[in-house]
């Protein structure tokens, strides 16, 4: 991608590779089509898929963009078949409802951090616009640079032809079998409502689709047009309704068809945002941790820490993990806690292993630090204990009454020698000098660059002192 940085190539890594000049290609970035030479298209005889498909690509034409500049993302259902039709643009398929704001993030990054390049297209159904209904009218507010073709059909094909929020009334659908008897959904005026910048409604058949469609497009903030079209499979069984008169399909009134909103008025998401916050990037570098000291695992091992919310049991677990990954070994941790997150247990499991860890269970743990009540009882009602075998070394608070198992149990005055918030770290500390996998040399050194690094340090040198 030309000048775009090296954070669209990451966004984009799983997508295609622009193409090389086909036969319809007369020039780079005077395409005729973008669809590969042989697309054979996967839809049933008659679908309005077709006519919107072959539209999409003609608008992408007649506005001649790069295929490297176009970001097709496409939604659950028959729809989501489009990629693979496609031959040069960048697509994504994503789950259902969500493409929008896969679209909107793509745009987003691509406004912020590269050089706006990229005219992302969604195309979704009206099942996968009911679902992710939301994520239209937030790509409408924010007003990024994305377009959205909905292939409104009125109903679920892919699934069986059920109803979905855009089934007209009286409509007969698989779950609608004598008519449906809610009112759909008006997205145009929804979407009008969240400052929408342009809106448009056609049907599959109309010759001027693809003009609309690349109004849509060339438009530099969100956009939408829904197209009217039936699903032969399922549509034509219960309904008399044809293609050639779905501006009648919504019984007592006839659908305006056309632009119906065209306003540059509001600047895009990138442009505002550029503009309130020059320089500013929205990316935060990545920790990047160096291997610099040596481990001594033999075996992958399973460390779970339990305490109480709000006493450092996930950070010093985290720390843990660090001092491994630092050590030249992998590390993963898993964290739990109650919904309400300062009361109630706090839990971590963390596996360590100089192999790549391709599962992050523990079943038979090597190490469990019980830093209080709330988390021994959390442990408890978990099966911890019960999963315990004679090589777990358990290390334990005083306070607490460890349940009969098959560890070895090691008592400590964890939480009145080093306080509640420095209970999980002496426990963790106390059994990773006992088992000697990781050295105290990376302790100290994770430790330094905490902002409570003096209470740290000075555990360890009670820890370590202690031998
Ligand atoms: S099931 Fe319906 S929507 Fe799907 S391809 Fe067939 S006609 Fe089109
Ligand atoms: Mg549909």
């Amino acid at each position: 991608m030309k000048n775009n940085g090296t954070v669209m190539t990451e966004v984009l890594a799983q997508s295609n590779k622009p193409a090389e000049p086909s036969k319809d290609q007369s020039s780079h970035g005077t395409r005729k089509t973008y669809l590969k030479v042989d697309a054979k298209f996967p839809f049933c005889k008659g679908c309005g898929h077709h006519h919107i498909t072959h539209a999409v690509n003609d608008a992408l034409a007649k506005l001649k963009l790069p295929p490297e500049h176009i970001n097709i993302v496409s939604d659950i259902g028959c729809i989501g078949l489009v990629d693979a039709l496609f031959d040069g643009p960048h697509t994504f398929h994503t789950t259902h409802g969500r493409s929008t704001a896969f679209a909107a993030g793509v745009e987003i990054a691509d406004s912020i951090l590269a050089d706006s390049a990229l005219k992302n297209v969604v195309i979704i159904g009206d099942g996968g616009a009911m679902i992710g209904l939301l994520h239209l009218v937030n790509a409408a507010q924010l007003n990024v640079d994305v377009t959205v073709v909905l292939y409104n059909n009125f109903l679920f094909g892919m699934t069986g032809g059920q109803n979905s929020s855009f089934s007209p009334m009286d409509f007969v659908t698989a779950t609608t079998p004598k008519g449906n008897i809610i009112p759909p959904i008006d997205i145009i005026t929804l979407l009008e409502g969240a400052n929408a910048g342009f809106l448009a409604r056609k049907t599959a058949t109309d010759h001027d689709l693809a003009d609309t469609i690349s109004d849509a497009i060339a438009h530099p903030g969100f956009a939408l047009v829904e197209v009217l079209e039936l699903c032969t499979e399922y549509a034509l069984r219960g309904n008399s309704i044809r293609g050639n008169k779905l501006a009648e399909i919504y019984p007592g009134k006839v659908v305006e068809l056309g632009v119906v909103k065209n306003s540059a008025e509001r600047r895009s998401f990138g442009e505002v945002y550029k503009e309130k916050f020059p320089g500013e990037k929205m990316t935060k570098s990545p920790t990047v941790l160096t291997p610099r000291y040596e481990n001594s695992l033999e075996k992958k091992i399973g460390v779970i820490i339990a305490g109480t919310a709000g006493e450092r049991v996930q950070s010093s677990a985290y720390m843990l993990a660090e001092v491994a990954v630092i050590s030249g070994a992998n590390a993963t941790q898993k964290n739990d806690n109650p919904v309400t997150q300062g009361s109630g247990f706090s839990l971590s499991e963390v596996v360590l292993s100089r192999q790549d860890i391709f599962y992050t269970g523990i079943e038979i743990p090597d190490v469990v630090v019980a830093a209080s009540e709330d988390g021994l009882k959390e442990m408890e009602s978990q099966g911890v204990f019960a999963r315990t075998g004679p090589d777990s070394l358990i290390i334990a608070d005083e306070s607490v009454t460890v349940p009969v198992c098959a560890g070895r149990i090691m008592k400590l005055s964890l939480r009145r020698k080093y306080l509640p918030a420095g209970a999980a770290f002496a426990g963790i500390l106390t059994a990773m000098k006992l088992t000697g996998v990781l050295p105290m040399l990376a302790f100290q050194d994770v430790a330094a660059k905490q902002k409570r690094s003096a209470e740290l340090l000075s555990i360890i040198e009670n820890v370590v002192g202690n031998e």
